[in-house]
């Protein structure tokens, strides 16, 4: 292995997603001056940047200048792009491993937990995950239908993609139209009924897993008037102890919120209303087989003997009327064919980013993986990059050490020559580029960011593919 990592013999990494952690993978690559390393960024889809452009919400585009970074990594000769590629459909892991020293599976989380109440399969109940990924115009969502002539929505979850899903369907259409969300969702959201939306949180407000910035937020919008019930803004026993340990975060959340409690409502079109200790015991469908009303119980906390507050339920019920449902209570991963997965956690099996046979508790040489597939779907775009460090340094000393594989084939035009034969419609980066650039000139006419491409085929005719 000593023999390769120069110009003539360049270390091969396959990066599998190309969304934040992989591209903080091959920063952390990239930055190692002392090796020659060259890396292959794969994505099914033909545009890059993952939940950047699939899951930030369009009305938070400072967050996605962050696309910049990442750009300039990919401008780097050592670098290739190869998008419209699935791993595990168009070309196997075990046809990978011919081509590269080290793979890093960087997928992300693309699915969603469920909820299991009954009536969750009624119509007009779904997961939030694919509303996101519906008004960021993905295009495997976007032939989704979500049926905004209701007037109330329940959103199940206090977490951040809680509160973004509560802001689109807030938001005026004016505020709407100066963002990138998908022409789609932006023609359906001119036309929507919902009056009221309700974010449900099992937990009290000290336990909320949205954030201070977040929750400020719905604060603001020119068309909703936030509302919280001063008793559940207020906190129980239980939550005014943990005080004692509190982060700075949550005494700012506490107060956001209970200054809500108190806000008199301005007679804004919408309401938000944030509940707290409730949980959804069950959807009523009406003749149609359509929500019509959530039953909720109402939760009290208890303290478990490892320390943690958790939820459970006291005899108390209520009826809300809803018509249409989220359920967002975080997404989950999902395998990828021939690596090693943890059904019960969603994640791939691994120690500090080293894929982990769960059978023989042994390494899986030359293998890694990094973001939310290794640890889970927490923390925010920032939290990949110590993940995606920790992660390329067990590569780097395994290199180190001897103990990467030796492929047959560990060079660009040879990979290249096999994925072309593959999918013979990948795209470069060169592409995405050119395809970034239409988005923006199409924006830049009606005084938006972009507006998005949303079917892989018209990208593709684009491209002239
Ligand atoms: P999350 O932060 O883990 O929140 C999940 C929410 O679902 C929590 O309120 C949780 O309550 C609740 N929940 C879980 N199981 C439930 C059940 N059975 N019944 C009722 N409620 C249940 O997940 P997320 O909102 O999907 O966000 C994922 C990550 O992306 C987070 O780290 C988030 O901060 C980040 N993100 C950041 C931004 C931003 O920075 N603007 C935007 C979007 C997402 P408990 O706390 O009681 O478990």
């Amino acid at each position: 292995m000593s023999q390769v990592g120069h110009d003539g013999r360049p270390l091969r990494v396959a990066i599998i997603g190309a969304g934040p952690a992989g591209f903080y993978a091959i920063e952390r690559l990239f930055k190692e001056k002392s090796l020659t390393i060259e890396v292959d960024l794969y994505d099914r889809l033909p545009t890059p940047y993952g939940l950047v452009r699939a899951g930030v919400a369009p009305d938070h585009q400072k967050i996605k200048s962050v696309t910049k970074v990442f750009d300039k990594l990919a401008a780097q000769p050592q670098f290739h792009f190869f998008g419209n590629v699935e791993i595990g459909q168009d070309v196997s892991v075990a046809e990978l491993r011919r081509f590269y020293h080290a793979i890093i599976y960087t997928t992300g989380a693309q699915t969603d937990k469920n909820l299991n109440i009954p009536g969750i399969d009624l119509k007009n109940s779904h997961a939030a995950t694919e509303f996101v990924a519906w008004y960021n115009g993905h295009p495997d969502y976007r032939d989704l239908q979500f049926d905004l002539s209701q007037e109330c929505v329940a959103v199940v979850g206090v977490g951040n993609v809680a509160v973004d899903v509560a802001r689109i369907l807030c938001r005026t259409v004016d505020e709407l139209a100066e963002t990138d969300i998908a022409d789609h969702a932006l023609e359906a959201l001119r036309h929507s009924q919902v009056k009221e939306v309700y974010m449900l949180g099992r937990r009290g407000v000290a336990q909320a897993a949205f954030t201070p910035a977040e929750v400020k937020e719905l604060g603001e919008m020119a068309g909703a008037d936030v509302y919280v019930l001063p008793a559940e803004a207020a906190l129980d026993p239980i939550s005014q102890e943990s005080l004692a340990e509190a982060d700075r975060g949550t005494m700012r959340k506490i107060e956001i919120v209970q200054a809500y409690a108190g806000r008199p409502l301005t007679g804004k079109p919408r309401r938000l209303i944030l509940r707290f200790l409730v949980s959804p015991e069950a959807l009523i469908g009406d003749d149609n087989g359509r929500v019509c009303a959530m039953r909720l119980v109402r939760n009290e906390l208890y303290k478990t003997e490892s320390g943690s507050l958790r939820s459970r339920a006291v005899d108390q019920h209520e009826e809300i009327p809803v018509g249409l449902v989220f359920r967002s209570i975080g997404y989950e991963g999902v395998p990828i064919p021939g690596v090693p997965f943890n059904e019960r956690w969603g994640v791939i099996y691994n120690e500090q980013g080293r894929v982990i046979n769960p059978e023989t508790h042994s390494v899986v040489t030359g293998e890694y993986t990094a973001g939310w597939i290794k640890r889970g779907p927490s923390g925010v775009i920032g939290t990949n990059k110590p993940d995606a460090v920790e992660t390329v340094e067990c590569l780097l000393a395994d290199f180190h050490e001897g103990k990467l594989p030796t492929p047959d084939a560990a060079d660009f035009t040879a990979v290249e020559t096999f994925v072309r034969q593959r999918q013979p419609r990948y795209v470069n980066y060169e592409d995405w580029l050119r395809l970034n650039e239409m988005e923006e000139a199409k924006g830049a006419a009606l005084g938006r960011p972009r507006v998005k491409f949303t079917r892989v085929e018209e990208m593709l005719a684009a491209l002239g593919k």
